[in-house]
């Protein structure tokens, strides 16, 4: 069947599930932004925005997979425009390549290379706080099977991060990149969240700007009490199955360690403490039966958090790497049900400025996915008031907390 032009937000499930080969006329060494094997492994792809309507999309397009090469796709250059042609049917789409930022090749005060502190992945600049993840060097391994971070933490990344490097770097994203997000990840350490607290500290207090926390679920619930009164803003709970037997055989650490439940508990009082839409159920799709997934998606926006969902990647060096990438046309349902759900559960998506995802479809992408009709414009016109709302309140949540203290301090009393 000769493939229909896509709207941006199928094209990027399509790049996603098929990857992508760079024709020689493409000079991305001078253009783009390097391919980042870190955490993970999921950045491990060319970063790319594809322009579009309601909104410009983020995606890192999967290239070093065997997958990727026989994909249909091909990123062409052509002048100085970008294009990603479809060889099935002689199809065409215009990209832009973002361009690295000139940060990267720069070295902090105490002369660790910045790129080595944190990296761009979209428009948010992502942190690996911790010396790698314990789940890697238990014996036998108890590592996710689809993950490679422990082949890539302190290759491409400083294991053991400074807190003046950190500060840094994240004043450097923000003043140069125009950063707004600053994403703390980790994996398994028993002291993950005393870990990451000074980080979170000093950026909120010293660089302003949103801050996100990736980290295991924490069985004493006041842990998130404490991160929300130093500044996280946003947790994030990655438990990537929703079926029970998916999560024990493919997450064997977690299951092991800290079971399904500890990540439902952790999730839902987060979401209770922040509120609609601040708190997010990372979740992979392509794996477990697609039912699951669409239960997983239902019960994530049933408490008031956000799906983030990553289409399944085969990642070089993963155990998984020989397991197939998903098909388009179920990742189509889901993502449409990604959409259907979030309006359904009224999930504010796509208030924060400038956050653009890149390693994920990111919610509010599925806009283009919409079915028409009176409920799709009454939660789009819900949707833009509450953006006009929220400026504000990002506005304040976003400055320095010291520059505030400091500037009401000069103010005194009336
Ligand atoms: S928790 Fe799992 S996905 Fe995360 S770093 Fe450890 S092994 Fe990888």
């Amino acid at each position: 069947m000769i493939p229909a032009l896509l709207n941006p937000c199928e094209l990027e499930i399509d790049l996603f599930c098929k990857g992508m080969r760079i024709d020689p006329s493409c000079a991305l060494v001078e253009d783009g932004r390097g391919v980042s094997r870190t955490r993970a492994g999921l950045g491990s792809g060319l970063e790319l925005v594809l322009p579009g309507s309601l909104k410009n999309i983020w995606m890192n397009v999967p290239v070093e997979e065997d997958f990727a090469r026989a994909s249909p796709y091909r990123l062409v250059k052509s002048g100085t425009a970008y294009w990603v042609e479809d060889d099935r049917a002689g199809l065409r789409y215009p990209v832009r390549v973002p361009s690295e930022p000139s940060w990267y090749a720069r070295r902090t005060s105490s002369g660790t290379p910045m790129r080595r502190i944190g990296v761009l992945q979209g428009t948010y600049l992502g942190i690996y706080i911790s010396n790698s993840c314990l789940y890697w060097y238990s014996d036998p391994s108890m590592h996710c099977r689809f993950c490679t971070t422990g082949a890539n933490v302190g290759v491409n990344e400083v294991a053991l991060k400074g807190l003046e490097d950190v500060v840094e770097v994240a004043r450097t994203a923000r003043e140069e990149s125009g950063v707004t997000f600053v994403h703390f990840n980790s994996g398994y350490s028993k002291r993950c969240h005393e870990e990451a607290a000074p980080f979170v500290k000093a950026v909120k207090d010293r660089v302003g700007g949103l801050i996100g926390l990736q980290l295991m679920p924490s069985r004493d619930l006041s842990v998130y009490d404490r991160l929300i009164d130093l500044g996280v803003d946003h947790f994030s709970f990655c438990y990537e199955f929703q079926n029970p037997e998916y999560f024990a055989r493919y997450l064997p650490g977690k299951e092991a360690t800290l079971g399904q439940q500890a990540f439902f508990d952790a999730l839902e009082y987060t979401a209770r403490k922040l509120g609609k839409g601040a708190v997010s159920g990372e979740i992979i799709a392509g794996v477990e039966p697609i039912e699951d997934t669409l239960r997983a998606i239902d019960y994530i926006t049933g408490v008031g958090a956000f799906p983030t969902v990553c289409i399944f990647r085969p990642v070089i060096g993963s155990d998984m790497e020989r397991h197939p990438s998903p098909r388009y046309d179920d990742m189509r349902i889901v993502f449409q049900h990604v959409y259907d759900a979030c309006r359904r559960n009224r999930i504010p998506i796509g208030l924060a400025p400038n956050l653009e995802v890149s390693l994920i479809c990111q919610h509010d992408d599925t806009r283009y996915l919409a079915s028409p009709g009176i409920s799709t414009w009454m939660y789009e016109a819900w949707l833009a008031a509450m953006r006009r709302l929220a400026q504000p309140v990002f506005r304040s949540r976003m400055a320095p907390r010291f520059a505030a203290a400091a500037a009401s301090a000069a103010a005194g009393p009336c």
